[in-house]
């Protein structure tokens, strides 16, 4: 796959600068819908309309697409703005009307990329052509399984790839609808330097008010993209509403953006250095996330202990949970002192809350309890 033509050869031939953005609705609803969300798209400058015809829903009985018809009104929305279309497809029958249709670039969900035999489908219904094929990463986070999608779709011949960055389902409650796992992301970079990347912040988030900062993330990263579901009316919308932003928030939410440039004084060193940040702040809200669960069961334990009278400090385990982490810490190369001192400031702050919940006070700020640590 080394020679996946790049953003320079043919995304530069449309004239199409980073970061390219395009946006559209999750989901054409209605031939007004449609019309509206792209008009109002195109007079904020936006060049490529999204919408899905097809709609893969995780619960049957969910609103699942318009199918075909959505076509016409695609294509009505290039004859009237003249912006360039994509939609999603899942098998080569969508393939197939998608290519009689004007469509200028595809879409492979990440519901349909993992899974090989969709994916090769695809590939050869789409063999013979060379429109864009955008691939999204598969729901799990398996980095072999979203370069896999990327070979059979380029093996047949399709040498336009650009990958799609959606984050990746989690089990785990966490901020946001899907984990972005950016380190995932930079390890596909580091394999196919070449290939383009976009990023589809609706999908990571699953909520329109951490757009910005995952767009963000992902513009200090060198994406090339970004693909963002716009609906005029959000809270309306018959899929992913909570997601969606009006044209008017994401051409204000785009302005805001700080797109650093391409052509910094040592790039290479720059963006391994912001690759490597990347990961530490990943990290680091991971951390905020792992101890916030940890604090919700020190809480449920609070309460057990108020009702049943049981005093909060229980030194007995304190001490073999400390022993414990101190040996594990070691075999990770962790000083005692370090896993003393973190260990130690989680437990003071755990008491401190199953200490409030004991006496009823709220402010977290003011320490029940003090501990010398
Ligand atoms: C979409 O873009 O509307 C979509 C269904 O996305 P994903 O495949 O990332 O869930
Ligand atoms: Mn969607």
């Amino acid at each position: 796959m080394k020679d996946i033509e790049d953003l320079s050869s043919w995304l530069a031939k449309e004239k199409l600068k980073r970061p390219i953005i395009i946006a559209g609705p999750c989901s054409a609803e209605t031939q007004e819908q449609v019309m509206d969300a792209a008009l109002q798209l195109k007079s904020h400058g936006i060049n490529i309309f999204r919408a899905g015809i097809w709609k893969p829903r995780t619960r049957p009985n969910s609103f699942e697409g318009v199918g075909a018809k959505g076509l016409l009104w695609l294509q009505e929305v290039k004859q009237k703005t003249g912006m360039m279309l994509t939609t999603e497809v899942a098998n080569a029958k969508h393939v197939e009307l998608v290519l009689a249709s004007d469509i200028d670039i595809l879409w492979i969900g990440a519901r349909t990329t993992v899974n090989p035999f969709a994916v090769q489908e695809i590939a050869n219904a789409l063999r013979g052509t060379d429109i864009p094929v955008m691939i999204k990463n598969p729901m799990n986070p398996d980095l072999s399984l979203w370069i896999g999608a990327l070979e059979r779709i380029y093996n047949a011949g399709l040498k336009k790839l650009i990958a799609i960055h959606r984050g990746f389902s989690t089990y785990q409650k966490i901020k946001y609808r899907n984990d972005p796992q950016w380190q995932i992301a930079i390890d596909l970079k580091r394999r196919l330097p070449n290939l383009p990347i976009f990023c589809d912040p609706s999908h990571i988030c699953g909520n329109r008010s951490y757009i910005e900062e995952i767009s963000q993330t992902s513009m200090d990263l060198n994406y090339h993209g970004l693909i963002i579901e716009s609906h005029p009316n959000p809270d309306k919308a018959w899929s992913d509403a909570q997601q969606q932003l009006t044209p008017n928030d994401l051409a204000q939410m785009l302005n805001r953006l700080v797109i650093r440039k391409a052509e910094v004084d040592n790039e290479n060193m720059l963006s391994t250095l912001t690759d490597l940040r990347v990961m530490i702040d990943h990290f680091d809200n991971q951390l905020l996330d792992l101890i916030e669960e940890r604090m919700e069961v020190v809480k449920k334990i609070g309460q057990y202990k108020k009702a049943n009278n049981i005093a909060v400090l229980q030194n007995k385990r304190w001490t073999s949970i400390l022993e414990r982490i101190i040996e594990k810490g070691k075999a990770k190369g962790l000083s005692k002192n370090f896993i003393n001192k973190v260990f130690e400031a989680i437990h003071i702050e755990s008491i401190n809350h199953q200490a409030r919940i004991m006496n009823d006070k709220k402010n977290i700020e003011t320490p029940v309890v003090k501990i010398k640590s």
